[in-house]
């Protein structure tokens, strides 16, 4: 699984395509808030996964708003990444993790809980608001795994792991039949 932290550039699209998200929120106003199409899925991954579950129990309980969106990667062998978002309001931070389109529930539900993961690392610094900060923690608990388009990325082995779990997870508890018995 390739996955990414976006630590610099690009983050203003984001933003700007998140408020249209928020506009949609319900009024609880959770702090996990995934897109529409994918709140199904999200749903089915916390019945079948305790650890999804437990990371958006803490999700809910810590100070990050973390939105999760289906997207087109232009690398074919990219699954997922998390960014922090740029523009966001004192007091406030924002996260955006982004799943990659047209792969099996297994994997998006795996993906989603390495991300979470992620999600879990930067809400534990409340210190992380920008790209240096992302950067300096990563540099310091995670690998460095390249440099696209001037995006420098990291990986943990925290979040690798949680992904392995959630996957372990989904295929001793799979997903309930649409048919009957007679
Ligand atoms: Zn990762």
């Amino acid at each position: 699984m390739a996955c990414i932290l976006l630590a610099t550039s690009g983050m203003s699209l984001v933003a700007a395509v998140v408020l249209g998200v928020q506009a949609l929120s319900p009024p609880s106003t959770p702090h996990l808030r995934p897109e529409i199409m994918l709140r199904p899925l999200v749903e089915q991954a916390a019945q079948r996964s305790p650890s999804i579950r437990d990371l958006i129990d803490r999700i809910e309980a810590s100070d990050l708003i973390v939105y999760v969106r289906l997207r087109q990667f232009a690398q074919s062998n990219l699954d997922g990444r998390v960014a922090l978002l740029s523009r966001m309001p004192a007091g406030q931070r924002y996260l955006m993790i982004e799943l990659a389109c047209a792969r099996s529930d297994v994997v998006t539900m795996a993906t989603l809980g390495h991300e979470l993961y992620h999600a879990m690392e930067i809400a534990a610094e409340p210190w992380i608001v920008d790209a240096s900060g992302l950067t300096s923690y990563y540099t310091r608990h995670g690998q460095r795994t390249g440099d696209i388009q001037g995006n420098v990325t990291f990986e943990t082995r925290g979040a690798e792991q949680a992904g392995v779990q959630v996957r372990r997870e989904l295929f001793t508890t799979p997903a309930r039949q649409t048919w009957t018995l007679k």
